[in-house]
């Protein structure tokens, strides 16, 4: 039994957890030493990601104050999307993208997150939690009860917050396959690009494959490479494995790179979907337990996002003591990675397994007098460059409706049954 009454304790310490841990510092420092982050590792611990960081997150841990000189990271210039035969490299405009390895970058914010005053608790697993009658009641391994007026669940995608509470995760779970191996630092567009090939649905499979210019534990060049979009279920590792070994066949350079006894870690990602309940009295999911943009695979500006919402919605309770939490939806749909879920939500839907392929048809076609196509807006907005609203516009979407006619024949020829 712990005594104390926490304001808000937080499960997982993750980008999500400490990002939330931080920003309720920022809005109201007197909180220190009255959040509890509860966190099952000891860290720093390794997680299977691509290790890209947008230009949104970036700004979003620059107003946090976080320092990132000391970070291990390769700045990345921009997009190379390649789609079959096509290639376009659309240019982020600025300086706010990289890749880092997860394992640094989660343990600088943890740290942060304990210099500003959250009590951190490392090699803790929470294991149940529950509501009181004025709070909630969270449990760890060794049966230890600790409570406080709100409850965070920010365990990822393993996590099993969700369950305590009854509200289970309404995406859908795929399945990721990642891989390390060393990079030629000769070879230009893994020096400073963030590599995406959107061909691999051509295996049927909805999705895509990364090649990021990473740093190994030494601080060496690797790549950082893996392939997206199998359904969570049974077999799909060796279908991913494929694909991804056929889809090299397109990068011979980084091929030559890749060890015949390349391994993969394969690790499930889950969907944001606008269904997904993301608050209850007295509970709110951040991170993974809302979702990752099903586009790109983008989870940490979900983090960043939901970290920032989740703030602003306690620091609201805690002056009413009122904690229903009933306008963290509306902050979720009004936050920056929302538009960007919208148009990548656009491309997933018909692109399950579906030919030809209308979005990229679109995006990688020659653009005339100077005109932006989809890809471009959406780097500028992924950079953080241009506000994502850009991306509800009239102009984006007449271009997105001009595009979709040039394509329908072709979905004509579908629907009709017939092979495009
Ligand atoms: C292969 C792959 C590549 C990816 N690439 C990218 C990328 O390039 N860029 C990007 O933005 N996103 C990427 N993502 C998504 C991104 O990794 C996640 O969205 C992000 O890690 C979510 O952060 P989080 O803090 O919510 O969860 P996590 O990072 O998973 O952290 C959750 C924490 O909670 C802890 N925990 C779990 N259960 C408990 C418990 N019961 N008690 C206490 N602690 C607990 C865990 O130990 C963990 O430390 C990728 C994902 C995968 C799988």
């Amino acid at each position: 039994m712990n005594p104390k009454k926490y304001r808000v304790i937080i499960v997982g310490g993750g980008p999500a957890g400490s990002m939330t841990a931080m920003s309720l510092l920022q809005l109201r420092p007197g909180l220190a030493g009255d959040i509890l982050v509860l966190e099952s590792k000891s860290f720093p611990r390794e997680k299977v990601c691509g290790g890209g960081v947008s230009g949104r997150v970036t700004s979003f841990l620059e107003e946090l104050g976080i320092p990132l000189e000391g970070l291990p990271r390769v700045p990345v210039k921009r997009f190379s999307v390649h789609f079959d035969e096509e290639i376009c490299s659309p240019e982020f405009g600025n300086d706010r993208c990289f890749v880092t390895r997860r394992a640094d970058f989660d343990a600088l914010l943890l740290a942060e997150a304990a210099r500003r005053g959250a009590e951190v608790r490392t090699s803790t697993p929470a294991v149940g939690a529950y509501r009181e009658r004025k709070g909630v009641a969270v449990v760890d391994r060794d049966g230890v009860v600790y409570h406080a007026d709100v409850f965070v669940g920010a365990d990822g995608v393993n996590g099993r917050s969700r369950t305590w509470f009854n509200l289970p995760h309404r995406g859908r779970k795929t399945l990721l396959l990642q891989t390390e191996f060393p990079r030629d630092p000769g070879y230009p567009p893994l020096r400073d690009s963030l590599m995406m090939d959107f061909s691999i649905p051509r295996f049927g499979i909805p999705g895509y494959a990364w090649f990021f210019p990473s740093l190994g534990e030494g601080g060496e060049p690797v790549v950082n490479a893996g392939i997206s979009g199998g359904a969570f279920s049974g077999g799909s590792y060796s279908r991913l494995k494929e694909a991804f070994l056929a889809i090299l066949a397109n990068h011979p350079e980084i091929e030559a790179m890749v060890p015949s006894d390349v391994h993969f870690k394969p690790y499930p990602e889950r969907e944001y979907t606008p269904i997904q309940i993301g608050a209850r009295e007295r509970v709110l999911f951040v991170g993974e337990q809302l979702g990752t943009d099903p586009f790109t695979g983008e989870g940490l500006s979900v983090c960043a996002d939901s970290a920032r919402a989740a703030a602003l919605e306690i620091d609201e309770a805690l002056r009413a003591e009122e904690f229903a939490f009933k306008g963290y939806s509306r902050r979720i749909r009004a936050a920056r990675f929302f538009p960007l879920y919208v148009v990548g939500k656009t491309y997933c839907l018909q692109n399950d397994g579906v030919q030809p392929n209308f979005f990229f048809a679109m995006s990688t076609r020659k653009k005339s007098g100077g005109k932006r196509n989809v890809v471009d807006y959406y780097t500028s907005t992924f950079s953080g460059n241009e506000d994502s609203t850009v991306l509800y516009s009239p102009t984006f979407w007449g271009m997105v409706m001009r595009d979709i006619a040039v394509t329908l024949p072709g979905w004509v020829r579908l629907v009709g049954g017939k092979a495009p």
